[in-house]
């Protein structure tokens, strides 16, 4: 049994009327993220974390923001291929535990529909998926509205031995 864990990091821009995607649900809110994709940073936070795992690079190498493929794209397809791309080396996703810091709007209505989606694409279990909001108590360009971040933390397993001693 091998285990190994991955921790991702993302930012994006806030600005007026432009959609807000996070945890691959549409959030009511006035702001949206600046992205060349839909700017799900919960979603690529924890793209980074299950490449991360893996030693295998960052979001940018797989998915380059400079690639007309990506523009605009919905990024659960992002997740689902790295979801697949962690399966074709031999590893399970164990669980997958997120924070999203937003001051507003409140996440909390949307917690729950972000775990079963999130799940849904990784093929694991809605009780392996952990999603948090908090905001920054206005501080920093959190607190003022200017961006959001996603900090994930992922473990993933395999049955056979360590990938790196193959
Ligand atoms: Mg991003």
């Amino acid at each position: 049994m091998d285990i190994r864990v991955g921790n991702g990091y993302d930012v994006h821009a806030l600005a007026e009327g432009l959609p807000l995607w996070l945890g691959g649900v549409r959030i009511e809110s006035e702001n949206g993220c600046v992205a060349h994709s839909d700017g799900d940073v919960a979603i690529h936070a924890l793209c980074d974390a299950l490449l991360g795992a893996l030693a295998l690079g960052d979001i940018g190498k797989h998915f380059p923001d400079t690639s007309a493929e990506f523009k605009g794209i919905d990024s659960k397809i992002l997740l689902k291929r790295t979801t697949d791309l962690v399966h074709e080396k031999g590893y399970r996703i164990g669980n997958a535990d997120i924070t999203i810091a937003m001051q507003r709007p409140r996440l909390a209505p949307y917690i729950m529909s972000m775990r079963e989606t999130l799940a849904g694409v990784m093929e694991i279990p809605v009780s392996a998926v952990s999603v948090k909001a908090t905001t920054t108590e206005r501080l920093g360009f959190v607190g003022r509205g200017e961006g959001c971040e996603a900090y994930a933390t992922v473990l993933v397993k395999s049955e056979n031995e360590s990938f790196f001693e193959k």
